[in-house]
């Protein structure tokens, strides 16, 4: 499978690099939500989360608490989110595995929270029963 992704890791798409190790590759996003917008990505290309292999999964996380740790000393923001696309139902436009690592600062509007659903007890609990079925 050959993505934007894994053209970027071969070098012939150039991008500002900010850490490197066997599983995992970690870059400044070209259009960032945010200042210090950065994307870890595991380097062999696996479409979407529920493709990864447990230990790639792990590396992944590994260097997604690395690379925020670092932003935090780094650029001091207020929070940050980490985003994770699945779908592009759910805005997903690459389709090889990645985490958006979001710096955030107080008041930046850099990402709306989802509005607040209801929910109905009976359905909740007939949602869990289905999804606990399949686990
Ligand atoms: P998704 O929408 O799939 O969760 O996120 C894909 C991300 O990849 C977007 O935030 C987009 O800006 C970033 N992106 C797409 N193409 C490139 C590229 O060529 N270089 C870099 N550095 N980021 C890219």
């Amino acid at each position: 499978m050959d993505t934007i992704f894994t053209r970027i890791i071969k070098g012939e798409i150039s991008c500002v690099r900010v850490y490197e190790d066997e599983h995992t590759f970690a870059f400044m996003d070209i259009a960032p939500a945010a200042r210090g917008h950065t994307l870890v990505i595991s380097k062999e290309p696996y479409p979407q989360l529920t493709d990864v292999p447990a230990d790639v999964l792990a590396a992944v996380a590994q260097t997604t608490k690395r690379v925020a740790q670092a932003i935090v000393l780094a650029l001091h923001p207020d929070g940050f989110n980490i985003v994770q696309n699945n779908g592009s139902a759910a805005g997903q436009t690459v389709f090889h595995y990645h985490v958006h690592i979001i710096p955030r600062w107080q008041g930046d509007n850099a990402l709306q929270h989802w509005p607040p659903g209801s929910s109905d007890a009976a359905e909740l609990q007939e949602l869990a029963d289905q999804i606990r079925a399949q686990l």
